[in-house]
């Protein structure tokens, strides 16, 4: 058994079954055993891969799209430069290298990365420690008030979702209890009054499963109130839906492969779909513009990422030709991650539409 699933087991036993969103947060984020604390997640070697890491490509053009939107706001000095987990840096140091071009723009550039792994931030470090990065555990203790922009990839589907299951007699919360050796599911006994289901799927059939992320709403809370009070754009890339539905999409990930959500916690990633529909009606209800979500494949087609895999496979051996091919089509066919990922931007008031939507 795994030490987080020791340390849980005894938690349920003293005070009762847990909420999804507790034992995502343990599962994830427990500062002793929590999957992301300790190691470096991503790669072949790893548990999964995620677009960084793909190819250098995506990151690239995230930093074109970033010097765009500094020069759409009066190319202000300084600016601050803010990524949501950014697991290995892979990410930041491509779109830092890619932006170089922009006379000025590494020089405004205040690198703020909000991270909890103490892994991932040496890694940080290594990759992009010559752009004199802040780190933080919160979006909230990121200096306010200054010109702003936020690159957040794969980073919303891992923050902790409340599920509740449909019953004649209302939304009741899905639990996660011990059932002999393991970890099983249980639903609350009496319904939840209120519960944040949104709007679209209050009316459900029974039987239903709804998600909701309190944290994610929150963070999208926050982003927008910054982008009121000073001007700037976000940019939130992820898996999941544009539109508010029903289903159950907890997944959990080792090694490339599906596993239980409930085996091995601390020892798996987890993750859950992001509902795109709410975080685009939150940050609205802020004051701030959405644009998309746009499929990942169609914006980094918008981007030019036909162009520069040419350019790049024109400095390339004939193996490298293949994989740069094969990069693109991994980001952006349909059938890849081109389809289930989507793009969404958020901006202050009157910036106008970002590049790509
Ligand atoms: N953006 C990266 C990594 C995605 S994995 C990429 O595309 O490769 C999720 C990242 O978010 C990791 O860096 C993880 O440590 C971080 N993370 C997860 N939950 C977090 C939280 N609540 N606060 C800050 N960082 C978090």
């Amino acid at each position: 058994m795994s030490a987080l699933a020791a340390h849980l087991r005894q938690r349920i036993s003293k005070n009762g079954p847990l909420t999804v969103a507790e034992y995502m947060a343990e599962a994830l984020g427990n500062l002793e055993h929590g999957y992301y604390m300790h190691r470096d997640p991503f790669g072949r070697a790893g548990d999964f891969i995620t677009a960084p890491e793909v190819s250098q490509m995506f990151g690239e053009l995230l930093g074109l799209w970033c010097v765009d939107r500094w020069q759409a706001m009066g190319g202000p000095d300084p600016v601050n430069l803010i990524e949501l987990g950014p697991g290995r840096g892979t990410l930041m140091a491509d779109a830092l290298r890619a932006a170089e071009g922009a006379p000025g723009f590494i020089h405004a550039v205040r690198l703020h990365l909000v991270e909890t792994s103490p892994v991932l931030r040496m890694l940080q470090e290594q990759a992009v420690g010559s752009h004199a990065p802040v780190w933080l555990d919160d979006l909230a203790d990121v200096p306010a008030g200054r010109p702003t922009l936020v690159l957040a990839n794969e980073f919303f589907d891992a923050l902790p979702v409340h599920q509740f299951e449909k019953r004649a007699d209302g939304w009741h919360e899905r639990l996660v209890d011990i059932d002999g050796a393991s970890f099983a599911w249980a639903v609350s006994p009496q319904p939840t009054e209120n519960p944040p289901i949104p709007i679209p799927v209050r009316n459900s059939p029974d039987g239903s499963i709804a998600e909701v992320s309190p944290s994610g709403r929150g963070i999208i809370n926050s982003l927008a109130t910054r982008l009121v009070a000073a001007p700037g754009t976000a940019l939130i890339i992820d898996y999941g839906h544009s539109e508010s539905a029903v289903g159950d999409t907890l997944q959990g990930v080792k090694g490339h492969c599906y596993h239980d959500p409930l085996a091995d916690p601390g020892e798996i990633d987890i993750t859950a779909h992001v509902d795109f529909a709410v975080l685009a009606s939150s940050a609205e209800a802020v004051g701030t513009a959405v644009h998309g979500p746009v499929s990942q494949g169609m914006f980094l087609e918008a981007l030019g990422i036909g162009i520069r895999a040419e350019a790049l496979v024109a400095g390339a051996g004939p193996e490298q030709m293949d994989e740069i091919s094969a990069a693109r089509r991994r980001l952006t066919d349909a059938d890849s991650m081109g389809s289930l990922f989507k793009a969404m931007a958020i901006t202050s008031p009157g910036l106008g539409t970002p590049p790509g939507f």
